[in-house]
């Protein structure tokens, strides 16, 4: 559905997007997760043909967004950062409008106009000039206009940000049922919406895809934390030869004992410890008489893999590259 090769861009000196590649199959609802400034906008701008990239492509349904704009659009639903609402017009003439924009024969906006009013519940509203709605139910009236033409593809940028909490349950109740229908791609910097709504997250920060992983991967990964007394000379080369052992970071624990953060490797079967690297960690330690002083099993959750990735310099992120965490 979309593919996204090789984008830069940058707005002077400040380089927005570096080398960006995804690609998003049908049906999938996909969150795009960064900090402010992440270049998020300005991805959700070139899939959507309102700003060139430097370099690189992106093919909607096979069709390059640059050399055809209009249809890409016209597969689209967008619903931009701040929705393109009149608010001096009421929902109803509004969505009128909208439907006419987008060359609905007048046959069909009849149909179309009351499925899109419907889906995102706005029948009690369509009387009322935009300017008297709540912040919630303007951000549904722009909803509304990006779904009116049946999209396949929805784009959103930041859907929830400014609303209250109900609202925001609200709009993501809607946005889970529209995914039914279509794929989805919105962008945000919060966590848990991300895990609300998503099975995949592309993790994007200074204008570099960080990571790009199913939701259940990332916690079905198995990792395993170590803290010792003192560092051995060559406990990071033990534990990096055991077998089922990916990558090994070291760091300081939060009470200062030096810690190791062992990652488990992806395997399609399940080995006898169930993919628990403890027991393994635990015999080398023995063995090697070093001084042990706490070893757990670390599930790695959004959050984790979110700030191990946002923390420079943090040696545990040398072993969590984005190849690692990807499908
Ligand atoms: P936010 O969550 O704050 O909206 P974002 O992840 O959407 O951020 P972008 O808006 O894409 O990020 O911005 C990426 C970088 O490009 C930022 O450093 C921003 O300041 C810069 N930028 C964006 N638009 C412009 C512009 N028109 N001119 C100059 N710099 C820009």
């Amino acid at each position: 559905m979309i593919d996204v090769s090789n984008l830069s861009k940058s707005y002077g000196d400040v380089e927005a997007l570096r080398d960006v590649s995804f690609n998003i199959g049908s049906g999938e609802i996909v969150g795009l997760l960064g900090p402010n400034g992440a270049g998020k906008t300005t991805i959700i701008k070139i899939l959507t043909g309102y700003l060139q990239p430097d370099k690189g492509t992106v093919l909607i349904n096979g069709l390059d967004v640059l050399e055809h704009t209009r249809e890409v659009q016209a597969q689209i639903g967008y619903l931009p950062e701040t929705a393109p609402l009149y608010p001096e017009l009421s929902v109803q003439a509004y969505l009128k409008m909208m439907a006419d924009l987008r060359q609905i024969p007048e046959a069909e906006q009849r149909a179309l106009l009351s499925e899109a009013i419907y889906a995102t519940g706005l029948q009690e509203h369509l009387t009322r000039p935009i300017a008297h709605l709540s912040k919630g139910f303007r951000q549904r009236v722009g909803l509304a206009q990006a779904i009116l033409h049946k999209p396949r593809l929805l784009i959103l940028d930041e859907p929830t940000v400014g609303l209250d909490p109900t609202q925001i349950v609200e709009i993501r109740h809607l946005i889970r049922r529209l995914a039914d229908h279509s794929t989805v791609l919105f962008s945000t910097h919060i966590l848990s919406e991300v895990e609300a709504l998503c099975n995949r997250v592309i993790i994007l920060m200074n204008g570099e895809v960080k990571a790009d992983a199913r939701l259940s991967e990332l916690e079905a990964t198995s990792d395993a934390v170590l803290v010792l007394e003192q560092r051995p000379a060559d406990a990071q080369n033990l534990l990096q030869r055991l077998p089922q052992v990916q990558g090994v970071g070291m760091f300081k624990s939060h009470d200062g004992f030096p810690a190791y953060r062992v990652l488990g490797r992806k395997t399609e079967k399940r080995d006898a410890d169930g993919g628990d690297l403890c027991p393994a960690i635990y015999k080398l330690a023995r063995e090697h008489d070093w001084p042990l002083r706490e070893l757990r099993r670390d599930v790695r959750t959004l959050e984790t893999v979110f700030n191990e990735l946002a923390t420079p310099g943090n040696a545990a992120t040398n072993v969590m590259t984005a190849a690692e965490v990807a499908q």
